[in-house]
């Protein structure tokens, strides 16, 4: 599934260049794919889940990052459910990071 558009993506390319990445995570399509993904992946951690461990709803990760395939933010084999936990580990840049871009994943 795949529901970038040329259109779309001129735009997130926009936000890209202006440094407002963080109004992506607003878009009614970037919702649409973060609700299927949940169903997707049970809302529960996949990192977690392949410890064999339960881990709650944390973040919508893009496993390669917005900003560097802006063509794949709106994939839904390119997002998985992560726990807060696991999201500061692979996003270990994000700890020392302003809050407005921490939390943009985190909804
Ligand atoms: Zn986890
Ligand atoms: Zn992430």
């Amino acid at each position: 599934m795949d529901l970038m558009k040329p259109e779309l993506l001129r735009k997130l390319n926009k936000l890209i260049e202006d440094d407002e990445v963080q109004k992506f995570y607003t878009w009614k399509e970037y919702r649409f794919l973060r609700s299927k993904a949940k169903i997707r992946d049970n809302n529960e951690c996949q990192m977690c889940k392949r410890e064999g461990k339960h881990g709650q709803y944390g973040a919508c990760h893009h496993k390669e990052e917005v900003r560097e395939k802006p063509e794949l933010a709106l994939t839904l084999s390119n997002v998985e459910i992560l726990c807060k936990y696991h999201h500061n580990i692979v996003h270990p840049e994000k700890l020392n990071a302003t809050p407005v871009f921490m939390n943009e994943e985190w909804f």
